[in-house]
């Protein structure tokens, strides 16, 4: 009885076997392909080589066609867009372009600022966020960041005719900022170790622009273009921010002060433990191997 039972399976087999081998050499691509689709629970990936599971964030991009970035508009050399093409370009543009081609999608651009770049990130509107954003052990609490593919550093864009040269001439003066940058710690901190303000009450973790008055005050603005009219309007004293970011507001009358500081290391931000943090992780550090953002930051005149 039991005999007869398998030689009837195995026939049967045989004869199936047969039947998919009709299909010439698409076959097994066929059959793979039913084998998806009684079993979808089991199925998390597509085009990835087999054993190397897409993970659910990753697969919802590849599935969209579109790898949605928040990037700058008016950071000449990271991300520009260009107001009569409406053309983006930039090293951030290139290694979301480069993402995107990882991930075989397109691209879509978001224009971002320092205050709203990481509420989109957290919203869902965008996959992640190439917009100057530094690497700090604070915010990585709450995203993953790549390794860093640049380092940028802060300065003060000041008036000519303010007579500010140095960060000294900044004792009591009035700063303009960014919401949600970096830029206010870094000049507080840099304006303690010149000795120029005493620093006591000074905290890393709860430093507060809106608060802190000692020795030098900030008004915070929610994007650059406003902050550079309150500097000509005198609504301010000095611009503060990175270099890469205050080049564009250099114009005739104004000068840097003579002060770099803060290394300001850029990376590419992504949600906390999310698929895409491994995938950016993987293309920053291809990248760098390679030498393609050395090449980049050459051609973006960044070095
Ligand atoms: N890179 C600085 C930061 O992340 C300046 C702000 C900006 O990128 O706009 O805070």
């Amino acid at each position: 009885m039991k005999k007869k039972y398998i030689a009837l399976v195995a026939a049967l087999a045989l004869l199936v076997s047969l039947l998919a081998g009709c299909g010439g050499s698409e076959a097994p691509v066929q059959s793979e392909a039913e084998a998806t689709e009684s079993a979808p629970a089991e199925v998390t990936e597509t085009e990835e080589p087999a054993g190397e599971a897409v993970a659910a964030d990753v697969q919802a991009v590849i599935d969209r066609g579109v790898l949605r970035v928040g990037v700058k508009n008016a950071v000449i050399g990271f991300g520009y867009e260009d107001p009569l093409t409406g053309e983006y370009s930039g090293l951030e543009i290139e290694l979301a372009k480069a993402l995107a081609e990882k991930l075989g999608v397109d691209v879509e651009f978001t224009a971002v600022t320092a205050a709203t770049r990481t509420e989109l990130l957290d919203s869902g509107d965008i996959d992640c966020v190439l917009a100057t954003f530094t690497i700090t052990d604070e915010r990585r609490e709450s995203w993953d960041f790549t390794t860093p593919y640049y380092t940028d550093y802060v300065s003060v864009l000041v008036e000519d005719a303010s007579g500010i040269t140095d960060l000294s001439g900044l004792v009591g003066a009035t700063v303009g900022v960014s919401s949600g940058s970096t830029s206010a710690k870094s000049l507080v901190k840099a304006m303690i170790e010149a000795g120029l303000i005493g620093g006591d009450g000074f905290d890393e973790e709860s430093f507060d622009p809106a608060t802190w008055t000692d020795g030098v005050s900030f008004r915070q603005y929610d994007d650059y273009p406003t902050i550079s009219t309150a500097l000509s309007a005198g609504e301010v004293d000095a611009f503060c921010v990175d270099k890469s970011i205050l080049a564009i507001y250099r114009t005739e009358g104004r000068s840097y002060i003579d002060a770099e500081f803060a290394p300001q290391e850029y990376g590419i931000a992504t949600a906390k433990d999310s698929g895409m943090s491994a995938v950016a992780e993987e293309l920053v550090t291809d990248l760098l191997a390679d030498g393609t953002i050395d090449s980049l930051i050459a051609e973006n005149g960044l070095d």
